[in-house]
């Protein structure tokens, strides 16, 4: 087990591209780790591999945030259960983790019920405790129901912000974090989307800024985006730190 002496977060981007993977990369997924365990925010395709290699399915692992049922956010939810099961079987783990997910679209929520999890419904507003820290949950404009999570603990903030249109009436919920990882899903030129409930990497650095956060990644990126520019782009918009999670996926809060 890591010391935790120094830091209340380790954030892992364990998979950071929209709709689909690049080689040897994953969608969406992103491992949180506290001194009293840890947790996911979403589970796209390719995320379990890369979770493996950094993390077990012990009890430390308490569950599953998943901000809305597309691929990319929970493909690999099915796999995640039947290594759970696997888990409880050899008594790796004793207790089901904890699934939390939108209850539409229905078909969708049907999937991702499973014996050896308890699912919970996604509410605006609702609160979570989860490896110790305060989950607030917040929904956003995306396609279809879709919501973003505010993490705190010890005074510490990470907030997961994808899939999204730019909205300053978020800014409260965004407001001071020491992480924001935030949707860059267009920038100029592509045509990886169409653009519905999302939006580009200005408008991620904006988002930044109007919530004057300590420091942005930039996340759900285009399968055809110039990475390195669209940290510039963003750039034009906020002036604190910015990553992208070829870069660094590592973040110690
Ligand atoms: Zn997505
Ligand atoms: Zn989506």
């Amino acid at each position: 087990m890591s010391n935790f002496n120094n830091f209340t977060f380790k954030i892992n981007i364990l998979g950071w591209w929209g709709a689909f993977p690049q080689p040897g990369g994953a969608t969406c997924g992103v491992l949180v780790t506290t001194s009293e365990g840890k947790f996911l925010l979403d589970c796209g395709g390719g995320v379990l591999s890369k979770y493996f290699e950094h993390a077990n399915l012990t009890d430390q692992f308490q569950g599953v945030l998943l901000s809305h049922l597309h691929y990319d956010h929970m493909g690999d939810v099915g796999c995640l259960y039947y290594a759970i099961n696997y888990a409880l079987r050899v008594g790796l783990r004793s207790n089901k983790p904890q699934v939390y997910a939108p209850k539409t679209p229905e078909t969708m929520w049907d999937a991702v019920q499973y014996p050896f999890c308890d699912t919970h419904i996604l509410e605006d507003g609702m609160k979570i405790h989860m490896a110790g820290a305060d989950i607030t949950v917040k929904k956003v404009n995306h396609t279809i129901e879709c919501y973003a999570f505010r993490i705190e603990k010890n005074g510490k903030t990470i907030v997961y912000y994808t899939d999204t249109t730019y909205d300053p009436s978020h800014t409260d919920f965004i407001k001071g974090a020491d992480l924001l990882i935030c949707e860059a899903t267009i920038s100029m030129g592509t045509r990886h989307t169409i653009g519905a409930g999302h939006m580009t990497d200005i408008e991620a650095g904006q988002t930044a800024a109007n919530g004057n956060v300590k420091e942005l990644c930039l996340y759900h990126l285009p399968s055809d985006g110039d990475i390195p520019f669209m940290r510039i782009r963003a750039g034009s918009a906020y002036n604190g730190e910015i990553y992208t999670p070829d870069i660094r996926s590592e973040f110690i809060i």
